[in-house]
């Protein structure tokens, strides 16, 4: 399997995480926030693919690019469109919803859930393009566990941050995969067949091959090797105090990339706080703490001159040192 990412959005304008999951059996994508212009670089049928749509906050920077997002899956015929968010979610996009003139109410379908991540439960809510999107059908309310996404190739989980109300982080993991050692196959003189697929599948029994029963446990400690998946975590708009700290370090522990806001250097710490947001000493001692793979900085201030953002950046690497800009950005 692969992960890969892109940051959409120009460093000190809104910007927008889209992750690509390649199980080997098919293409998955991810769109973390809605900042305004972000989807652009996306094809329609890019935005139409997205199979999960994950808002941290509706701040206008992370909510004012949806309309791009709506209007390439408002009547997604295939499947739903899955959107994720705080409490509060589901009434802010029904507005959304409803800020078109709908007057081909009832002719085209599109079926919308909106899953409010609240502090112990999830609560689903049915939007239908059929009734113009004027019902909110109240829906599953289900217990919040570790995982909120749990599908065969990969999980998400979330966790609720302080930006004076909630802010969700999401963190989505590959899941490990079981792969054939090709060369001790041919040293047991085996051949490769569907047989391998009822290996993947079994743990223990008997397994027909070339006509010979093997026992399932001994050939798979001979033969499967297992990959760890690769994961990601997002986390925007937080006060970064000790208490968050103390929660994100186990919940991050290891992560290969942290995408981190990028909205106060350290010397601002004190405008950090009174607006709910973090530093980038913060979150470069956060990935530091969580021994995570990189630390990627987003979401800039236009507050800062473009000079200052290699002094950013440079700070957080004294700290942090596999810390950078999204590499389209181009800022050493
Ligand atoms: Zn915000
Ligand atoms: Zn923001």
């Amino acid at each position: 399997m692969t992960l890969e990412y892109q940051i959409l959005g120009n460093p000190g304008r809104d910007n927008v995480l889209y992750v690509r999951l390649d199980s080997g059996s098919g293409i998955r994508t991810f769109l973390f926030d809605c900042g305004e212009g972000c989807l652009s670089n996306l094809s329609y049928s890019q935005l139409q693919a997205v199979e999960h749509l994950f808002f941290s906050h509706f701040h206008m920077d992370h909510v004012c690019g949806f309309d791009s997002f709506f209007r390439c899956n408002y009547n997604r015929s295939d499947d739903s469109v899955n959107v994720w968010g705080p409490i509060g979610s589901a009434s802010i996009l029904q507005h959304r919803f409803q800020g078109y003139w709908w007057n081909i109410k009832g002719e085209e379908t599109g079926t919308w859930f909106v899953n409010e991540l609240q502090s112990d439960c999830i609560v689903s809510s049915r939007f239908e393009l059929k009734d113009a999107f004027e019902e909110k059908h109240e829906g599953l309310v289900r217990e919040k566990n570790a995982l909120i996404i749990d599908e065969p190739n990969y999980t998400v989980s979330s966790i609720e941050l302080d930006h004076k109300g909630p802010s969700i982080g999401y963190k989505l993991v590959e899941k490990p995969t079981e792969n054939i050692d090709g060369a001790k196959l041919a040293s047991l003189g085996l051949r490769p067949g569907p047989w391998i697929q009822e290996l993947k599948a079994q743990k223990s029994g008997l397994l027909e091959v070339d006509g010979k029963s093997l026992e399932i446990a001994r050939l798979r400690a001979d033969l499967v090797t297992i990959s760890e998946g690769r994961s990601i975590a997002y986390l925007t708009d937080f006060l970064l105090d000790e208490e968050a700290e103390s929660t994100l370090i186990p919940w991050l522990n290891k992560c290969d990339t942290l995408v981190c806001e990028a909205q106060y250097r350290k010397e601002d710490k004190h405008l950090a706080s009174r607006y709910f947001h973090s530093t980038t000493e913060q979150t470069s001692l956060l990935a530091k703490n969580a021994q995570v793979g990189e630390l990627v900085l987003i979401h800039l201030s236009q507050r800062y001159m473009k000079s200052e953002w290699s002094e950013m950046l440079a700070e957080a690497r004294e700290i942090f040192p596999n810390t950078k800009f999204p590499d389209e950005w181009a800022i050493e």
